[in-house]
This record gives structure tokens, C-alpha cells and sequence, in this order.
């Protein structure tokens, strides 16, 4: 029996423009278990990233988390109930900003951004920063912060710990860099890491180096990941399940495993033939076709019909959730198609039927750029 360590119910987080309601993430449930990595994937504009820091209530106005719940053990770090009155109101156990402040953020979960220059003040010393936070968050001494602060950067792979704590964040590389954030999220032993696409601007083999490190460190401290990335190769190394996020929505969810080798969502299938692969050659890599809608308003019926090789015109009626759909005993593997059995919109999906424009769905119907050459 696996512990959860992080449930999240229906989640649903807006923004609130002058254009009008931006569903960036709309009705996502997942589960992080005690020592796992579980990647949230998709491209960019599918609401992965805002789905990751709305966990630790990171959404600032006009952003809102506006229903669902989240829950870190037996802690509510978000929920909402109904008043006397219709109205929403926070539940009484929701943690307050100042509980989140002191206890969670840092302590129990660390995040770790995209771009280390914008968590990493450019006027102090990394070795400082690095310290500071010790000290704070472990209530230790001046100087005992300073030798763990050493100990994590050379735990890190920073070479030359005891100079390098007195280099500013320029004098660094960007590897180095996003290893220093790496030591400032473990430094506290949290149990939950959550990474915003901290390999993204960084090359190819420094990414290598980052993910192998994660490894290593995730086998020495059992600490939990959710890993927000839109790069299929990185969840084949790191992730344990996987969520695949298209328009605020989960569309598939599996293990690893079960996501590369038994894919049943065409969304997913899209981006791994857009994957180079290194064990195929291929003239021409294949992008996914189109664009993604705005989430703003999303079509109507599945979301991803306009781009679906595979959709037909009950695509264009149906709103799939995202269902068990695991033809075996296995691990559970769910998707939001109507193609699989579990859905049974009594629809022969053999027979193709173009779904033509004059169906009036929101959003372009696209047809294969190639075809019109
Ligand atoms: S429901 Fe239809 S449009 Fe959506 S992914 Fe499945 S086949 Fe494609």
C-alpha cells in the first residue's frame, strides 16, 4: 500500500481579464505518493505550470483558484465549501497564508522555477542566499547554515564549494545555477519538490547532468516530485505516472511505462511522434498539427478535436472526462477519448466522418497543412 502524500481534487484555477475568463486549469485530479516523480506534461498554454503552482497557492490577481481541493497529508492547503448564503467560503481547516509561510512552503514543499536568475537575487553572494535560508528555515547558527550551505553545494556538484560560496549568481553558469536551487529546495529535506521546467533553457547535456542528478538525490531522500515539463525524453527519464495536459485539462494519465507503450489518448500519441527518437530514424520530424485554442473558449466536445487526427462528429458534441480505461489488471490508465469502450457513446469509430466547419464549433477545424500544398 502506497502513502499519498499530495491528493488534488477537481482543481480549477482562473484568470480573470479584461477579454474574459481564462480557464488556465479546469477540473484536475491527481495523486503524488511518498517518494515518487510524477510528471505533468503538455504543451506550452496547456496550464501545466500554473496547475503547479497553484499547489502552493502561488496565483496572483487576476489569477484565482477558484473551486477543487488540494491536500498535502492531512494538511488542506486549499478547499472550499458552501455558505449559508450559496456563497463559497474557505473551509475552516484550510491552512492559513501565514501557516503556508511557515510551515509548508520551503519546509514540507519546495518549488523550483524555470529561470534561477529570478530566484536568485543578483546583489548577494549564492553561498549568502544559501545560508539565509538555512538558517531561517532549520533554525540553526550562523555558522552552522554556512557549513551546510557548503556541504549542499558540493552535494550539488558545484566544484569547489568553499570559493564558490562567495561568487555572485553572474558567476555562474546556468547549470550551476539551477544546481544551486536545486541545494536551496533539498536543503530543508522537503518532502515534495515541485519543478517548473527547471531544465528547459538549459542544453541538452546539462539537462543530462541535471536529471541524473535528481535521480541520484530523489534515491537518497526519498523526497516526492511533481516535474512539470514539456519534453517527452524527460519523462521517459525521470517520471514514475504521468499526466498529460491539453487546455487545462488531464487527458491521460498512466505510468510511464503504460504512457509510452500503450498510449490511449491521440493528444499523447501527437507528442510522442513529434519526439525525435533516438532508436528511429525519420526523414521529417512530425509537429502536431495546428494550434492550441485559447483557453478563454476552449471548443466545445472534446477539447482537442480541432487537431485530433482521429476525431469524428460525436468528437464535436462530447466533453470526454478523463476515465478509467485499462484493458488489463494492471496500474490504472485513464483518458478522456470517447474511442475507448469505457465511454460508450455508441459510436462506431471505424467509420470516419469529417467534421466539417459548419458544425459551428469554436476554434478553426484545421485539415493537414500538407494537403493544401
Ligand atoms: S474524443 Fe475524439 S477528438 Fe478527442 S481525442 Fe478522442 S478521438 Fe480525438
Amino acid at each position: 500500500m502506497t502513502d499519498t502524500l499530495l491528493h488534488i481534487d477537481d482543481l480549477k484555477t482562473q484568470f480573470f481579464t479584461e477579454e474574459g475568463v481564462v480557464r488556465a486549469v479546469d477540473g484536475i485530479s491527481f495523486d503524488v505518493n511518498e517518494g515518487e516523480i510524477v510528471g505533468l506534461v503538455g504543451e506550452s498554454g496547456a496550464g501545466k505550470s500554473v496547475a503547479a503552482q497553484s499547489i502552493l497557492r502561488l496565483i496572483d490577481p487576476p489569477g484565482e483558484i477558484v473551486g477543487g481541493e488540494v491536500r498535502f497529508r492531512d494538511e488542506v492547503l486549499f478547499g472550499l465549501e458552501e455558505g449559508p448564503n450559496g456563497e463559497l467560503r474557505e473551509r475552516d481547516e484550510m491552512l492559513s497564508n501565514e501557516e503556508m509561510r511557515r510551515r509548508i512552503r520551503g519546509r514540507e514543499i519546495a518549488i523550483i522555477f524555470q529561470d534561477p536568475m529570478e530566484s536568485l537575487n543578483p546583489v548577494f553572494t549564492v553561498g549568502n542566499q544559501l545560508r539565509e535560508f538555512i538558517k531561517i528555515n532549520r533554525n540553526l547558527s550562523k555558522s552552522e547554515a554556512k557549513e551546510e550551505a557548503i556541504g549542499m553545494l558540493r552535494e550539488v556538484g558545484i566544484p569547489e564549494p568553499v570559493e564558490r560560496y562567495d561568487n555572485y549568481p553572474h558567476q555562474f553558469s546556468g547549470g550551476m545555477r539551477q544546481r544551486v536551487l536545486i541545494a536551496m529546495a533539498l536543503a530543508c529535506e522537503p518532502s515534495l519538490i515541485i519543478a517548473d521546467e527547471p531544465t528547459t533553457a538549459l542544453d541538452v547535456t546539462v539537462e543530462g547532468q541535471i536529471l541524473s542528478l535528481v535521480d541520484e538525490l530523489q534515491d537518497k531522500y526519498d523526497t516526492s516530485f511533481v516535474w512539470v515539463t514539456h519534453d517527452m525524453g524527460v519523462v521517459a527519464e525521470l517520471c514514475d505516472r504521468v499526466n498529460v495536459m491539453y487546455l487545462g485539462e488531464i487527458v491521460e494519465q498512466a505510468t510511464a511505462d503504460d504512457l509510452f507503450y500503450d498510449t490511449k489518448h491521440p493528444y499523447t500519441e501527437a507528442l510522442l511522434d513529434s519526439m525525435p527518437r533516438p532508436d528511429q530514424t525519420v526523414d521529417e520530424l512530425n509537429p502536431i498539427r495546428g494550434v492550441m485554442p485559447e483557453a478563454i473558449d476552449p471548443p466545445r466536445g472534446c477539447r482537442f478535436h480541432t487537431r485530433c487526427p482521429d476525431a469524428r462528429e460525436v468528437c464535436t458534441e462530447v466533453h470526454p472526462d478523463c476515465r478509467e480505461v485499462s484493458d488489463s489488471e494492471g496500474a490504472s490508465h485513464k483518458a478522456a477519448c470517447v474511442k475507448h469502450d469505457a465511454f460508450d457513446v455508441g459510436y462506431e469509430f471505424s467509420d470516419p466522418i469529417e467534421i466539417r466547419a459548419e458544425t459551428g464549433i469554436t476554434g478553426d477545424v484545421v485539415t493537414d497543412p500538407q494537403e493544401g500544398d
